[in-house]
C-alpha cells in the first residue's frame, strides 16, 4: 500500500500514516496537535492518552473538527514566526483558534497508537458509544 492511498476512513492497522501533523504539544514527541488526512482532507484535533514505560508508543485520541476551524489554526500556525515581544500573543491567539476546533467536534471515536504519529501507524481502533458501555459495564 503506497501513503497516497492510506485514508483515515479504512486504516487497517499498522502501516503508513495518512496524516500531516501540525504539532501543539511536545514532549519528546508529539503529545498534542492538530491532524489533517492526506487522502480524504479530515481534519482532526490529537490529543495524546496513554504512553509506556519508555514513553516511545503513544496513544492518540482523535476528534474530528470542521475544516474550517482548522484552516483557520493552519492559517496563523503556518505565518512566520513571530518577534520575541509578539510571541505571546500569537500563542495566545492559536490557544483560541485550538478552542474554537474543538467547539466543533465531540465525540473522539477514533484511537491511534504510534511512536512517529506522522510516519507510522502501529494500530487503529474506532471506539464507539456500545464499546465504551461493554468496558464500563454499563447497561
Ligand atoms: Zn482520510
Amino acid at each position: 500500500m503506497s501513503t497516497s492511498s492510506v485514508c483515515c476512513q479504512m486504516l487497517g492497522g499498522c502501516g503508513p500514516s495518512p496524516f500531516e501533523i501540525s504539532m501543539l504539544g511536545w514532549h519528546d514527541g508529539i503529545t498534542s496537535g492538530m491532524a489533517r488526512c492526506r487522502t480524504c482532507g479530515a481534519t482532526y484535533h490529537v490529543e495524546m492518552l496513554a504512553w509506556d514505560d519508555n514513553q516511545e508508543m503513544r496513544v492518540y485520541g482523535f476528534k474530528e473538527v470542521s475544516r474550517q476551524s482548522y484552516d483557520a489554526f493552519m492559517a496563523l500556525q503556518t505565518l512566520p514566526v513571530p518577534l520575541p515581544q509578539q510571541s505571546q500573543e500569537r500563542s495566545d491567539a492559536l490557544t483560541l483558534r485550538v478552542r474554537d476546533a474543538l467547539a466543533t467536534g465531540f465525540e473522539c471515536t477514533l484511537y491511534v497508537a504510534a511512536i512517529d504519529l506522522s510516519t507510522e501507524i502501529r494500530a487503529v481502533r474506532k471506539v464507539t458509544f456500545p464499546i465504551w458501555a461493554s468496558l464500563f459495564d454499563l447497561e
